[in-house]
């Protein structure tokens, strides 16, 4: 089913998405090939975009695509997307693909990539989640080896959400040698004592711009918060347990395999960040931050 949207962004066009068209040829259809961005919009603003963008243009060099707009450009873009939503929050979704060619894995001279972009009201994680958190289960992380490119191929994110859906929970925490790595789309976060721990980024975690800006709330308001290897031992003993994302936000989790986390209930480190993450919102959507 299409979403109810009067208007996309396709290859520079604004179009109904029923008219939205893309070849079967193209390198995201055919092998996955591209990458893609989602970037909150909240009372108007694009939150942490110059950090979306920069992701974007990482992820676009380590596949070597070239980005085809400037920074201006893709502005004017979601400035047109958002006007359909007013002044709800929002969420935009772009992505690139190498573009159309005959079917080869090596890369075609000469492809033109294809360009898509929406803007739908953001979903915020019903109520009650956050005031009671949500279950998670440990799985091996069987992704590759390049979880910091923002790749559209999401196959296996897709099997391990699944999966965790199947067994009752809302995420999956992945597990790579013995080490935490992140959630099928989240970053994870753990309380140890009063300090917050995260792993550090490198190629088997997205660098989530959520995670980067917990990291410098805590860091800004004098919370300890360490970026380091987080065992399956520390996830299982911590006090809390948290997920991040642009559209989840900071949500805690208080059920892993099963058992409780801490006494099963969101944590005081939760509700003192997530205050200060929401007064951060806030000096945002006022103008008083960038
Ligand atoms: N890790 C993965 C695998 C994700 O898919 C996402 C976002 O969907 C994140 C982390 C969180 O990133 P961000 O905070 O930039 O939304």
């Amino acid at each position: 089913m299409m979403p109810a949207l009067t208007q996309v962004y396709l290859d520079g066009k604004f179009l109904p998405p029923d008219q939205a068209k893309v070849s079967v040829f193209d390198r995201g259809f055919i092998f996955g090939d591209g990458v893609y961005e989602v970037i909150p919009v909240f009372g108007g603003r694009l939150f942490r975009l110059p950090h979306h963008l920069a992701r974007l243009e990482a992820s676009l060099a380590a596949i070597r695509v070239h980005n085809p707009h400037t920074a201006g450009e893709w502005k004017n873009v979601f400035a047109r997307l958002m006007e359909e939503h007013g002044t709800r929050d929002q969420s935009i979704y772009l992505q690139i693909t190498r573009g159309v060619a005959p079917r080869d894995h090596a890369f075609p001279p000469d492809a033109v990539p294809t360009v898509f972009a929406y803007a739908q009201p953001l979903k915020y994680p019903p109520a009650e989640q956050l005031a009671e958190g949500v279950a998670a289960v440990t799985t091996a992380d069987i992704r590759w080896q390049r979880c910091d490119i923002k790749a559209i191929a999401l196959l296996a994110n897709a099997l391990l959400r699944q999966q965790a859906i199947e067994q009752g929970a809302a995420e999956a925490i992945l597990v790579r040698d013995g080490l935490m790595t992140e959630g099928a789309a989240s970053n994870i976060f753990i309380v140890s004592g009063e300090r917050l721990v995260t792993p550090p980024k490198g190629p088997y975690i997205l660098p989530g711009i959520t995670r980067d800006l917990v990291v410098e709330i805590a860091r800004a308001n004098r919370i300890a918060c360490e970026e380091k290897p987080v065992t399956i031992e520390m996830l299982r003993t911590a006090n809390e347990v948290w997920l991040t994302s642009s559209t989840k936000e900071i949500l805690p989790i208080t059920r892993v395999d099963g058992r409780a986390v801490g006494n099963g209930k969101p944590g005081p480190m939760h509700a003192r960040l997530f205050a200060l993450y929401k007064e951060y919102k806030r000096a945002f959507i006022e103008g008083k931050v960038e």
